[in-house]
């Protein structure tokens, strides 16, 4: 075992009613689990010792090791900006940068959900700071991550059904906009000044 699931730093039932626990031991428990897996499996089959961000970015092995290693990144990633006591607003530099980039931050959530809900399929919404500094909002298909665009990923927004289906079924403009109750801006802010 190369790579194991990360701990969550909360109870399965903590986002509720956000997120219940059962949605929480699918997406973490299974979901997630099979991503490392998948990977643990490929990187023994390609005789691999190196980290996530290489295989992502050399695509090493195989296209099937290349999205698994991308989703175990993406799922880290995304539940560690969950919690159920969250900073709920950003502070200092990163307010800044949000206010720069979109004119206050409304008008960014309102920028993130628009573009969230028109995602065809699955992926995943990102705001990243690009290599200029600046913040961008993008949408990516599947596994895909901004990090191959050079881009610094500092939050992002999984659309896959099995992120939501469970408690939202086909309402997916609700879990967009509940997601906001339990991310975490303490997170976000530690990204950005990383
Ligand atoms: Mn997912």
């Amino acid at each position: 075992m190369i790579f194991e699931l990360p701990i969550l730093k909360f109870e399965h039932d903590a986002l509720e009613p956000y997120i219940s626990a059962r949605s929480i031991e699918l997406h973490y428990g299974k979901v997630f689990r099979f991503y490392v897996n998948n990977v643990n499996r490929l990187m023994d089959e390609f005789k691999l010792t190196t980290g996530l961000l290489s295989i992502i970015k050399n695509r090493l092995g195989c296209p099937a090791l290349y999205y698994n290693a991308s989703e175990v990144w993406n799922h880290e990633f995304y539940f560690e900006q969950l919690s159920p006591s969250p900073k709920t607003m950003p502070e200092g530099n990163l307010l800044l940068e949000i206010n720069r980039a979109f004119g206050s931050i409304d008008e960014f959530k309102n920028e993130f959900d628009r573009i969230s809900i028109s995602i065809f399929g699955s992926g995943y919404t990102w705001l990243s700071q690009q290599e200029d500094g600046t913040l961008i909002i993008t949408q990516e298909a599947n596994a895909k991550n901004p990090i191959i665009r050079n881009c610094k990923p500092l939050l992002s927004c999984d659309l896959w059904e099995h992120a939501y289906f469970v408690d939202y079924q086909c309402r997916r403009a609700d879990y967009i906009a509940n997601l906001w109750n339990i991310i975490d801006w303490d997170v976000i802010e530690r990204r950005f000044d990383n």
